[in-house]
C-alpha cells in the first residue's frame, strides 16, 4: 500500500536542511519588557485581571479568557507590571497587551512544575486544566484547544490526529521536537485519548522524516491505541482537510468542523503543551520557534518564552549575514510578510524566515497561458484560473459561485503558476469580502424577520 496523501498539492523548495540537524536551545532572557498581547488566538480578546504596578509570577493567569472562543493568558516571567497599551504583533496590526519588566528572578506560583497523575483526572478536570493553561493551536491556527477538545458529541469522535507532517517548507520546530522529547507528545495524545473513548490516536508524519517516524514508532510499539501514520512529502499535507482526508479517507469542507468527522487534529506542539497542563502543571510559558532562511547567520530552533522580543531571538541566531530582502512570519508557503521584527513571541507564531531574495518582486506577473496547472495543483477541487477572473472583476457572487469560500489559502496555485499571478493573495482579500457580505446578508434577514414578526403580532393584536 502506499503512503496516505491527498488529492492535489506541490512540491516546494523543502528547504529544512538549514535547521533540521541543530538541537532546539532554550533562550531564557534574564531582565527587560516581555509584551502579552490580549489577542493570541482565535476568538475574542482576553481580559486583563492585573494592573500597572502589580507584582506578577511565572504561571500567574494575567488575562482571563472573553469568551467562548477565547484564551487565558499567562506571565513567562515574574516582575511587574509596567504598561496596559497596544504593541505592534508579528502580523502587524497594533494590539492591546500587558507589558511586564522581567526581573530575571523567575519566582513562579505555587505548585508549578509539579507532576500530576492524569489517571486521577476527570474529562472535566482536563478540559478545565487545558483551558486554564491558555493552550491554543500552536501550529500558527490559535484555536483555543480546550473548545477542540470539547465536541457535541463526545463518542463520536474516533479519531485523535497529531499532526507531524510540518509541510511548510523551512519549519523544523515540529520535527526537533519529535526527536528530542518524544516523551512528551506521547503523554499529551494519551490525555487526549482520555476525553475520548473510542478513539484511537495516530501520529501523521511526512516520509522526508524518517528519523521522527523511527523515533514515535519505537516510542509508541507497546501503545495499542497509538499508531504512526507515514505520509507522503507534499504541500500541504498538514493542512486539517488534507491531513484528515489522509489518514481516515473522510472529506470536511469550510462549514464543518473536523468533529464532524469523528476527528480532533493538533499539533505536536500543541499536544506537548496539553501533557505540560495536565502532567506537569504548567501552563503555556513558552514555545519553539524556528529562526531560519539564507538570510540568517545560524538557522536554528530556539525554545523561549512567549512575549519575548524577536530581536533578541534574531541575535541568539548569529543575527542577519546580509540586510534581508524579505521576512516572513511563518515558511514561504503561508507565511505573512512582517515590516519589523521588534515584536513578541506569542502562543501562535511559530518562525521567522529571512531570505536575502525576495521571489514575489523578482518575479512579475504575466497573462495567464490557460495551462490548467493551478487546477490540478488545487487540494479543494477549485478552478483557481476561473476565481482570479471574478477577483479581477471584483464579483463577489461569481467568486461564491465558484465555491471560493472553500480556499484554504495554501499557496499550491500560486507556487506553481508558470504566469506568477498572485492568485492565493487575490483569494484572500475576496474572502474577507465575501466574508463581509454574507454577515451584512444575514444581518438583513434578521432585521427582515424581526420586522416581519413585530407587524404579524400587530395584526394578530387587531384580531
Ligand atoms: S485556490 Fe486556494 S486552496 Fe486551491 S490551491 Fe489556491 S490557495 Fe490553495
Ligand atoms: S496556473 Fe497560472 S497560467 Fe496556468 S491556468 Fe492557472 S492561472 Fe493561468
Amino acid at each position: 500500500m502506499g503512503l496516505a496523501t491527498f488529492k492535489g498539492g506541490v512540491h516546494p523548495f523543502e528547504g529544512k536542511e538549514l535547521s533540521m540537524d541543530k538541537p532546539v536551545t532554550q533562550l531564557k532572557p534574564t531582565s527587560g519588557e516581555m509584551v502579552y498581547p490580549l489577542s493570541q488566538h482565535i476568538g475574542a480578546p482576553a481580559k486583563p485581571l492585573v494592573k500597572v504596578g502589580d507584582e506578577v509570577l511565572v504561571g500567574q493567569k494575567i488575562a482571563d479568557a472573553g469568551g467562548f472562543i477565547s484564551a487565558v493568558v499567562n506571565c513567562s516571567v515574574s516582575g511587574k507590571v509596567k504598561k496596559i497599551e497596544p504593541r505592534i504583533m508579528v502580523n502587524g496590526s497594533k494590539v492591546m497587551s500587558i507589558i511586564v519588566e522581567n526581573d530575571g528572578e523567575y519566582r513562579a506560583v505555587e505548585g508549578l512544575g509539579e507532576d500530576r497523575d492524569p489517571a486521577s483526572l476527570s474529562k472535566a478536570d482536563i478540559r478545565e486544566i487545558v483551558k486554564q493553561a491558555g493552550i491554543v493551536g500552536l501550529g500558527g491556527a490559535g484555536f483555543p484547544t480546550n473548545v477542540k477538545i470539547t465536541p457535541k458529541d463526545e463518542n463520536a469522535i474516533d479519531y485523535v490526529i497529531v499532526n507531524g507532517a510540518e509541510c511548510e517548507p523551512y519549519l523544523t520546530c515540529d520535527y526537533r521536537m519529535m526527536l528530542e522529547e518524544p516523551e512528551r507528545l506521547v503523554g499529551g495524545l494519551k490525555i487526549m485519548l482520555q476525553l475520548f473513548d473510542n478513539a484511537k490516536g495516530v501520529i501523521g508524519i511526512e516520509n522526508n522524516k524518517p528519523q521522527a517516524i523511527a523515533k514515535m514508532k519505537e516510542m509508541v510499539k507497546d501503545e495499542p491505541r497509538i499508531e504512526v501514520c507515514e505520509l507522503l512529502t507534499k504541500y500541504p499535507q498538514g493542512g486539517e482537510r488534507s491531513l484528515i482526508y489522509a489518514v481516515t479517507g473522510r472529506a470536511i469542507n469550510s462549514s464543518m468542523l473536523p468533529a464532524d468527522a469523528g476527528c480532533v487534529v493538533d499539533n505536536v506542539n500543541t499536544v506537548m503543551a496539553i501533557y505540560d497542563a495536565v502532567a506537569k502543571r504548567t501552563p503555556i510559558l513558552e514555545r519553539v520557534v524556528t529562526i531560519t532562511g539564507d538570510a540568517i547567520a545560524e538557522p536554528q530552533n530556539f525554545k523561549v518564552r512567549t512575549g519575548m522580543n524577536y530581536n533578541d531571538i534574531i541575535a541568539a541566531a548569529g543575527g542577519f549575514k546580509t540586510e534581508p530582502a524579505k521576512i516572513l512570519s511563518g515558511g514561504p508557503m503561508m507565511g505573512q510578510s512582517i515590516f519589523t521584527t521588534d515584536v513578541p513571541v506569542t502562543k501562535n507564531s511559530s518562525s521567522l524566515t529571512c531570505f536575502t531574495v525576495d521571489e514575489v518582486e523578482k518575479y512579475k506577473e504575466t497573462p495567464c497561458i490557460r495551462c490548467g496547472r493551478c487546477v490540478s495543483a488545487c487540494p479543494e477541487f477549485l478552478v483557481p484560473v476561473l476565481m482570479m477572473s471574478e477577483c479581477r472583476k471584483r464579483n463577489l457572487e461569481g467568486f461564491e459561485a465558484l465555491e471560493g469560500m472553500e480556499c484554504i489559502e495554501c499557496g499550491s496555485c500560486a507556487f506553481i503558476c508558470p504566469a506568477r499571478r498572485p492568485l492565493t493573495q487575490a483569494f484572500k482579500e475576496m474572502k474577507r469580502e465575501v466574508g463581509a457580505l454574507r454577515r451584512k446578508r444575514a444581518e438583513e434577514a434578521k432585521a427582515k424577520a424581526a420586522a416581519e414578526a413585530a407587524e404579524k403580532g400587530k395584526e394578530d393584536a387587531k384580531k
